[in-house]
């Protein structure tokens, strides 16, 4: 029979305790590797508390990463609660699944507490069984006895930890992350879809080029790169807050908005070091990922010894560029300041790096409206359909909502309608901030 190795025997041992009304179960293994499927599927070493009411699963740092009820009233025994490192929770929905997979190239929908710009889901926030399990877990896990005459050591010591992490405290260490980077990420590239938006951010530059007039997630700074001091410090702070849980990690976010446009030697400095310093060789998690957003004029600009470079790193690495549009009168009106001339040649450019370097790929972002001018879309056909010879499986096409909060059938019918014309992939871009 094949012997299958498990490095974490000894480190995290698989233990279990069990009585009608508790179950623990400490270092489950998940998957290791990102998968999309139409099931649900933890990642990473975690460990489950379930009672009669509720499922809590709890990363290697004792906090709540999970959450589901068992109640009539959850809405669907496979939907569950994701909270994120920024301590943010996420409703992962499966939308009947119709449609979804289609949409956003991912099974579930996630569905958040906070404003964005996605076309699909519901309120679920709304239903007091899921608000409630948000904000009275802790409550619950409180009435639950400490250590019990039969319970195991580590199962004692594991439930008095986890008891003892409070939600400030959860929010205090989402605070110290921000800071650590200098600002939270208000924007994740699409593409960390792949990771499940399991990532470390590391700011390498801040602010971007253009300060667009449409966009809703930039900030004041003007574009700077960081020193290479600046980024070992964060790269030493990061190991300490994500700490024992940092074993689930492998996935890098070079943030801010425009890493592409920092110098080459600052990228690939801040690329090895997290590499070598997170230990992403050693991780549970299988196949490490480095995202990053772009700009048409840093994708111009770029050195093709960069993408050389970047494609012998042990990351796969995805660059997301905001193209927004190819028509003019778009670009003057949403207050882009950079010609659809130039979004042309940077089209042809991503192009060219996907086909040419297997380990990376370039994805890149139009917006959507229904108030923008006819020749936004047909100009986006030029490319995506007109300008490739057939279908291609990558270089994604994003599609992002302008408006937040404001679902529009007319948007949605335009996307489908671009969906089937295209040779690229193409998927709708839910922002999703840390
Ligand atoms: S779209 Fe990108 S470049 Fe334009 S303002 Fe926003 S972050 Fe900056």
């Amino acid at each position: 029979m094949l012997q299958i190795r498990d490095p974490y025997k000894t480190t995290h041992p698989e233990t279990a305790y069990q009585t009608d009304d508790l179950s623990i179960f400490l270092n489950i293994r998940g998957n290791n590797e990102y998968v999309k499927v139409s099931y649900p599927v933890k990642y990473g070493i975690f460990s489950r508390l379930e009672t009669r009411e509720m499922i809590l699963e709890f990363n290697l740092n004792h906090e709540i990463k999970h959450a589901r009820s068992k109640t009539r009233h959850w809405l669907h025994p496979s939907e569950w609660l994701k909270r994120t490192v920024g301590n943010d929770w996420i409703y992962y929905s499966s939308g009947g699944y119709s449609g979804v997979v289609e949409a956003i190239g991912e099974y579930y929908l996630p569905n958040f507490m906070y404003a964005t710009n996605s076309l699909l889901g519901g309120k679920p926030f709304e239903f007091p069984v899921i608000a409630d399990l948000c904000s009275s877990w802790q409550d619950m896990m409180a009435g639950i006895p400490g250590a019990l005459p039969d319970m195991p050591d580590p199962i004692a010591d594991w439930l008095e930890k986890a008891k003892s992490i409070h939600g400030p405290d959860l929010e205090k260490k989402a605070d110290h992350l921000f800071d650590i980077s200098g600002a939270r990420a208000t924007v994740l590239p699409p593409d960390a879809r792949h990771s499940d938006y399991n990532l470390i951010p590391l700011t390498i530059a801040d602010g971007c080029l253009y300060k667009c007039r449409f966009c809703k997630v930039k900030n004041k700074k003007p574009f700077t790169p960081r020193s290479r001091t600046d980024i070992q410090q964060q790269i030493q702070a990061l190991k300490l807050l994500y700490g024992p849980d940092l074993i689930n990690y492998n996935a890098l976010f070079l943030g801010e908005h425009d890493a592409l446009c920092a110098p080459k030697d600052l990228i690939l400095f801040a690329a090895n070091q997290s590499h070598d310093a997170f230990g992403f060789a050693h991780s549970f998690m299988k196949t490490p990922r480095m995202y990053l957003f772009g700009s048409v004029d840093s994708l111009l600009n770029a050195d093709m010894t960069l993408f050389e470079a970047l494609n012998r790193l042990p990351f796969d690495t995805y660059i997301n560029i905001g193209l927004e549009s190819h028509d003019q009168a778009t670009l003057d009106r949403i207050g882009k300041p950079i010609t659809a001339e130039k979004v042309s040649l940077a089209f042809d450019r991503m192009g060219e790096i996907n086909q040419t370097f297997p380990k990376i790929e370039m994805t890149g972002n139009f917006i959507m409206d229904d108030h923008l001018p006819p020749t936004h879309i047909q100009s986006m056909l030029d490319l995506v359909r007109d300008r490739i010879s057939r279908p291609v499986p990558k270089g994604s096409i994003y599609l992002s909502p302008l408006r937040f909060g404001k679902p529009s059938r007319e948007v949605l019918y335009d996307f489908y309608r671009l969906k089937t014309a295209s040779r690229l992939p193409m998927f709708l871009y839910i922002i999703q901030r840390l």
